[in-house]
């Protein structure tokens, strides 16, 4: 199913154009209009999901390995020096489009800056409730 207003289902089935890495039956991988580094790539499956929670499983499980060979080809043709995989899903975590995409932002020595969290901390009573929070939803 494609949402007929959902700019990433246009650009996934080729109704907008957009710089194109690699192209399957389930999914287009394109260039980052506005990218957090030279290469920035993004994942998107041809039909519509809004996010990860509404993704469909049998496609979900094609994502990682995909994202591993154009990870690859990042290091080999850009001379990236690693890549990170960011997916957001809602508002709060920063989606901004709401069409699954998985981000695929290759790392070169000095940069760029990226999500980074100072550690908080925990202790057992409070960690035994949010085990018992979560597991209660599973
Ligand atoms: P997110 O914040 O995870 O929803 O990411 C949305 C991403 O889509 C951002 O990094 C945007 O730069 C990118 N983006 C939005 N529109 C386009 C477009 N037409 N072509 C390529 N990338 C886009
Ligand atoms: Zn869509």
């Amino acid at each position: 199913m494609v949402k007929d207003d959902c700019i990433f289902c246009k650009i996934a089935g080729g109704k907008i154009p957009a710089a194109t890495l690699y192209e399957d039956e389930d999914f287009r991988v394109i260039l980052d209009l506005g990218p957090a580094s030279r290469g920035h790539a993004l994942i998107l499956p041809k039909e519509h999901y809004q996010d990860l929670c509404e993704l469909d499983e049998a496609v979900g499980a094609k994502v990682l390995a995909l994202a591993a060979k154009i990870g690859r080809a990042m290091k080999s043709g850009l001379g990236c020096a690693g890549f990170n995989l960011v997916q957001n899903n809602g508002e709060a975590a920063g989606q901004t489009v709401k069409h699954f995409h998985m981000h695929i932002i290759p790392r070169y020595e000095g940069g760029p800056e990226m999500v980074v969290w100072k550690p908080g901390s925990s202790d057992a009573g409070e960690l035994e409730k949010i085990v018992e929070e979560i597991t209660a939803q599973l």
